[in-house]
């Protein structure tokens, strides 16, 4: 073939080349791009890293697996108040997320005033409603004499907030509390505590775990000590809660477009290979990034199926292979007719029916108006609903309601469903420690691994949740600036 005749002459041809695919194991490199830092994930943690970075002068490029910004963060745009499924309020406490959302222009909204509606629940066991008046002398009240008037799902907590021996919200991590790395139920046991209450109090609803047997007393006491200081930085403080405009999805979504490059959405990372050079970031379609330096913020269940080379070793490759995420599924529901005031009970719920926790949100003009509920699913449930098809969920949800709430019925339009363990970005809600695991791993999971950085709400030390990811974002960023 003559150049002449295809009309090719040796530039044209030269940059023609270099937009043909090269094969590579993970299929043609689309582009190959450089940065001085990629942070891989658009959730809070990765966010906070890339801005503290940009901000000192590095050149970082953010690479998302999602078609959206937030992570675990994520509003219901499509329903009235704009419900969460994932972050779903925060306290004037969490300064770093409060700073963010001032400073990156996202409008926080003070929801002191819905906070009572949250504490009122219908209590149902057994098949019984309960109401708060006979709760304190009911024959299926486990609680010991001089507690029986707290309500089944406030007992746990103020329970740990007067029995938590632990006095700093990072003292977990602290060799001298190894003995505390057993599991909650056998703590709650050693601290006087029956089985009935613990099942009742903790096993009902599961926040970490499917039940007190899996998880670590360790971090149920560091969760316990986190949330006792975040109301002890709100008592003289007029505000006790916020979530953001538009939901709490518009917090990471500014932090985002103060970035100086665009976060890369879709891009799915399945490899990180680093050397001597510098580290380049694999993509499933292809895409390769290089740059001089990594964070991930990954949860472990989804950085372990990322191939890592060179692998790594030791207790941080036990913490990403086995750090477990908490399984929770939400059902968003919206009310045709306000049922609850046909039958005079409370909206909210606390069952051991399969409904488990229903939540009214208040996000509408004025505090006492519905604008949905929540129907939060865990532990068993959860476990249940992950593994049938999601319209039988859905509809055996909505059937134990109106099984349970007569004038529920017809009155139920399904608006949303959230899977956390079927996101495949995510594979499951915040990290749970397992009896051991904080004494195995909790202090290594988040050394670098060479180029490699570790950041997400999982390696956070003094706080939890939101925070936390925006602690562990903050130190990933000045690991990498005093590199
Ligand atoms: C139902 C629910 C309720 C909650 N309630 C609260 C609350 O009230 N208060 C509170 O403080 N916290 C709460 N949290 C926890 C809080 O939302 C999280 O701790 C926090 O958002 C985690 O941020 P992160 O940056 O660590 O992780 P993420 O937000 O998960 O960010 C990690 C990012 O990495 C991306 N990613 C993962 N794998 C890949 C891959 N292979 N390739 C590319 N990208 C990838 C993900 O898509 C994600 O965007 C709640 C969470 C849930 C789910």
């Amino acid at each position: 073939m003559n150049h002449s005749t295809t009309g090719m002459n040796r530039r044209t041809l030269l940059k023609a080349i270099s937009s043909i695919p090269l094969l590579t194991a993970a299929g043609p490199v689309r582009a190959l791009n450089k940065s001085d830092v990629i942070v891989i994930g658009a959730g809070l943690s990765g966010l906070n890293a890339a801005l503290l970075l940009e901000s000192s002068g590095m050149n970082v490029t953010v690479l998302e697996g999602r078609n959206r910004i937030g992570g675990r963060v994520q509003s219901l745009r499509n329903i009235p108040g704009n419900p969460e499924v994932g972050g779903t309020a925060f306290g004037p406490g969490y300064a770093r997320l409060v700073d963010a959302a001032n400073k990156y222009g996202a409008e926080l909204i003070d929801i002191t005033p819905i906070i009572p509606y949250f504490f009122n629940r219908q209590i149902n066991l057994q098949n019984q409603f309960i109401s708060n008046d006979e709760w304190a002398t009911s024959p299926l009240n486990p609680f010991p004499e001089q507690f029986k008037k707290l309500p089944p799902y406030g007992y746990y907590n103020i329970l740990m907030g007067s029995i938590n021996p632990l006095e700093t919200t990072d003292a977990w991590v602290d060799p001298a509390n190894a003995k505390f790395d057993i599991s909650l139920h056998d703590w709650l046991k050693q601290m006087g505590q029956t089985d009935a209450a613990i099942e009742l109090a903790y096993n009902t609803n599961p926040t970490h775990g499917m039940s007190a047997h899996d998880i670590s007393a360790l971090m149920a006491m560091q969760s316990a000590s986190f949330g006792g200081m975040q109301r002890k930085l709100v008592a003289n403080n007029p505000v006790k809660g916020y979530t953001a405009k538009g939901g709490n999805q518009s917090i990471p979504e500014a932090m985002a477009n103060a970035l100086k490059s665009e976060v890369i959405l879709n891009t799915e990372i399945i490899g990180i290979r680093s050397n001597a050079d510098g580290v380049e970031v694999h993509s499933s379609d292809g895409t390769i990034h290089r740059a001089q330096r990594v964070i991930s913020s990954m949860p472990c269940t989804t950085l372990r199926r990322v191939k890592i080379d060179p692998v790594m070793t030791g207790k941080q490759e036990l913490a990403v292979h086995t750090l477990q995420s908490q399984i929770i599924n939400q059902l968003h529901l919206i009310a045709k007719t306000p049922y609850w005031e046909q039958d005079g009970m409370s909206p909210n719920m606390f069952t051991d029916s399969l409904a488990g926790m229903v939540i009214a949100e208040h996000k509408g003009d004025k505090p006492a108006d519905v604008t949905s509920l929540t129907v939060w699913l865990r532990g068993d449930r959860a476990a249940w609903a992950d593994q049938v098809d999601t319209q039988v969920a859905i509809n055996a949800v909505v059937a134990d309601l109106e099984r349970l709430r007569p004038a529920a019925k017809g009155q139920l339009e399904v608006a949303g469903y959230k899977s956390w363990y079927r996101d495949p970005f995510s594979s499951g809600d915040w990290s749970i420690f397992a009896p051991g695991q904080v004494t195995a791993f909790a202090s290594d999971i988040a050394n670098p691994h060479g180029r490699l950085h570790f950041c997400g709400e999982h390696t956070a030390v003094s706080n939890r949740g939101m925070e936390g990811a925006m602690e562990s974002g903050e130190r990933a960023a000045l690991e990498i600036l005093s590199a």
